[in-house]
């Protein structure tokens, strides 16, 4: 049963040893084809073998689909005598007197049912349900974590990851559909793309300098500082082509260039050459005595730069290789590239239109490949493990950057599903156009203004685009990930004043350093911690590096002369912290007064409710500060014990749990009781049905990924808030988030 890479045999392995084991004349499986909606027998022991993917009924056919309307055991005694009973000659079930169905739920989601049927009519009772009913339990739980639900083409479960609300896997277990054939990662770059497989090349490693002398030392160095020169225009041209992107991010490669202008770099290489050796040897002898040095010092942030100096020595060798450079390669069709991990060197470099999608084995959500991935607009699905075992060159792949799932050689009905969605949204995004420089207004007059979440200076320009009303979050880490040591104050004077350039007069909430979880700088080193999601991270760091945060914190002051700029402190716990904050920005204001530097010195100061600590002592915190930010992702993660990254607990994750729901509703009961503004700048902020739910509790904004916006817009527009409101009581009596899930699908099955 283990062998899941097989789930048709699996699930006929099931079956026969059911039916053995408890000797039952038949024991078949049927599933809804996520297709077509339809029951289709798929594995049966004791059924005519011929009859296994032929039979197919509709699910308000039969007794099986009687079971599945019903979600609950049926047992009929003479089946041919019910009036639900539907008959197939290719079954050979004539013979049976006793019909028992258990529908097969994973989830609470009916995903098919299990039949059994037997010749004596004493066989099976009424008595013996209870047991039958735990096998399906059993058997169903069993398909689920053995990967036989692989569900790629229920659109409704799509839709769901679209919106980046978890999955609930219904079985598609066909040869086709076997789980080597969809890989599961982390997404990392939203979008959807499709593609020929091409593998990043691999670049020359040192261990395959071989010749170590030369005879003509004047064609070495000639070599040599040719290769030098091609490699730096080739970063000089990248650099320069990349517009399109802040300054700062491009800051990556000033390092690199630093290093070739550096004579004493060059004058040792032409030295070792001038002793005899080539200059692919020479080249190598310098840079493996920078890396050695590098090495050798007690400090996390220059050790890490030795791989800087690696890579460029590689860039060099390969130019002395007369290697074709990345940019050289054009590629002919829409190409899903495959790597370990990637450069942003090397993704700059292969950036063509017709590069569609990338995909990692390795990969961090917050690399600088993924950040630039997300400014480019090319989905990205990393941390998938499997991959260059299973894909090949030149294999046909669909990348969902959403859900993190990844289809290798799709079966038409995949590759149609994902059309139909791509056009899907394209559509919707044409249409919603027209929405953009509407008003967020319910029917009944109630403004909820929504906003857009940012990282990075390009991603302003697709606030503006989707009509975002203002800048709701700003993450700051970003510039500082990307970068090789931490900008200084005036540094982050120049970038958050491009930001706020870029934000046209909306105003920018700027949400101090937020590092540890799955933030981290190459050149902080945090340690390595069992926990990092509960340890060392976020307000945490900055309290006890207040050198960092002081820097900060008077950068941000000093925008606000000048700008809209709202304050906002991320993960508080204790009033502790509160209190520490306050003080720290009461010190760098007097300080900053002193000094005659200009701020505004009423600059809206807010906090982060993303952990249950600060739900329960909000009334204290709101004593102190303006505003508050619900940051759903983390507080989703905290309440419900659930890894926000992790794949395999990603069912687990509902923004639809009752907890969740309840948490959110207590803190925009406290804000508004107390006269602060409340907004949720979490995913769940872009997902319909959370949304109408907020709008229902009353909250002021809602801050998510720009391109949800219009999709939101469409829905506020629709409904009335006092609507809402009813229906959000009707939401918090119920206890199971299955229910709250089709309760609001079908509330709002005509907005969204
Ligand atoms: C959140 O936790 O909801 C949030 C917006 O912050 P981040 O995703 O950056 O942790
Ligand atoms: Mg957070």
């Amino acid at each position: 049963m283990a062998d899941s890479a097989a789930p048709r045999k699996t699930l006929m392995a099931i079956v026969s040893l059911v039916s053995k084991q408890l000797r039952i004349d038949v024991c078949s499986v049927y599933l809804i084809s996520p297709a077509t909606g339809n029951l289709v027998l798929r594995a049966s022991a004791g059924l005519k073998k011929e009859s296994i993917d032929t039979i197919y009924m509709s699910a308000h056919e039969g007794l099986t689909g009687l079971v599945i309307e019903k979600t609950e055991p049926i047992f009929v005694k003479n089946p041919a005598d019910h009036p639900r009973y539907k008959y197939f000659k290719e079954s050979g079930e004539e013979r049976f007197q006793t019909y028992l169905g258990v529908p097969l739920q994973y989830h609470r989601r009916n995903f098919g049912a299990i039949v059994f049927q037997s010749i004596d009519p004493a066989a099976i009772s009424e008595k013996d349900i209870p047991f039958f009913t735990v096998i399906a339990g059993q058997i169903a739980s069993l398909a689920a974590y053995r990967g036989l639900m692989e569900n790629p083409e229920n659109k409704r479960d799509k839709k769901a990851a679209d919106n980046q609300t978890p999955v609930v896997e219904t079985p598609v277990p066909t040869q086709t559909r076997d789980s080597k054939n969809i890989l599961r990662g982390v997404p990392a770059s939203p979008g959807i793309a499709e593609g020929i497989v091409h593998y990043l090349p691999g670049s020359v490693g040192f261990d395959q300098v071989r010749i170590e002398r030369a005879d003509d030392p004047k064609k070495e160095i000639s070599r040599f500082e040719s290769a030098l020169k091609k490699n730096m225009s080739e970063i000089k041209e990248l650099s320069d082509g990349l517009d399109e992107l802040p300054l700062h991010d491009v800051a990556i490669f000033e390092s690199h260039l630093m290093m070739l202008i550096d004579p004493s770099f060059k004058n040792q290489v032409i030295g070792h050459i001038q002793k005899g050796a080539a200059a692919e040897y020479a080249l190598k002898k310098t840079i493996e005595h920078h890396i050695q040095r590098f090495l050798t010092i007690d400090d996390p942030y220059l050790k890490e730069r030795s791989k800087d100096v690696e890579d460029l020595g590689k860039q060099i060798l390969s130019k002395l290789l007369g290697e074709t450079s990345p940019q050289s390669t054009k590629f002919q069709s829409d190409t899903i590239l495959i790597a370990t991990d990637i450069s942003a060197k090397d993704l700059i470099s292969f950036k063509q239109k017709r590069l569609k999608g990338l995909a990692l084995s390795r990969g961090g959500r917050t690399s600088h490949a993924a950040i630039l991935a997300k400014a480019f607009e090319i989905p990205m699905v990393i941390g998938l493990s499997d991959i260059l075992d299973t894909v090949h060159e030149g294999d046909r792949l669909i990348l969902d950057g959403n859900s993190g799932l990844v289809f290798r050689n799709p079966s038409d009905d995949i590759v149609n599903e994902y059309k139909g969605l791509i056009s899907e949204k394209k559509k919707l995004l044409r249409q919603l156009k027209h929405l953009r420089d509407k008003e967020s207004v319910t029917l009944d007059g109630h403004m909820l203004s929504l906003e857009a979440n940012i990282g990075l200076l390009s991603d302003t320009r697709q606030a503006i685009q989707y009509g975002a009303k203002h800048i709701g979050l700003y993450r700051t880490e970003f510039p500082f990930i990307i970068r090789n040591a931490f900008p200084s104050e005036d540094e982050q004077v120049e970038i958050y004043e491009k930001i706020l350039q870029g934000a046209e007069g909306r105003s920018v909430t700027i949400r101090t350093l937020d590092l540890g979880g799955d933030k981290f700088l190459s050149y902080f080193d945090a340690g390595k911690e069992e926990n990092p999601y509960l340890g060392w991270r976020s307000i945490r760091v900055s309290l006890d590096r207040e050198d960092i945060f002081r820097t900060q914190l008077r950068a941000i002051l000093r925008v606000s002369a000048n700008h809209p700029v709202k304050l906002l402190f991320p993960m508080l716990c204790s009033i502790k912290e509160a209190r520490n904050i306050a003080r720290i920005l009461e010190e760098e204001k007097k300080d900053l007064s002193d000094q005659k530097i200009p701020f505004n010195t009423s600059i809206p100061v807010g906090i982060m409710v993303e952990v249950p600590s600060a739900v329960k002592i909000l009334k204290h915190l709101l004593e102190i500060f303006d505003f508050v930010s619900i940051g759903s992702n983390d507080l989703i993660q905290y309440l419900l014990a659930v890894d926000r990254n992790n794949p395999k607990v990603a069912p687990l994750y509902n923004p639809l749990h009752p907890a969740v729901i309840m948490s959110i509703r207590d803190v925009v009961t406290d804000c508004n009781a107390a006269g602060k503004p409340v907004s949720l700048c979490g995913e769940a902020a872009g997902n319909p049905k959370c949304a109408y739910l907020f709008l229902g509790m009353g909250i002021d904004a809602l801050s998510m990924t720009p391109s949800s916006i219009p999709l939101i817009k469409k829905m506020v527009l629709k409904v009335n808030r006092r609507e809402a409101e009813e229906d959000l009581s009707r939401v918090l009596a119920m206890s199971d988030e299955d229910e709250i899930d089709l309760f609001l699908e079908e509330r709002l099955k005509n907005y969204i």
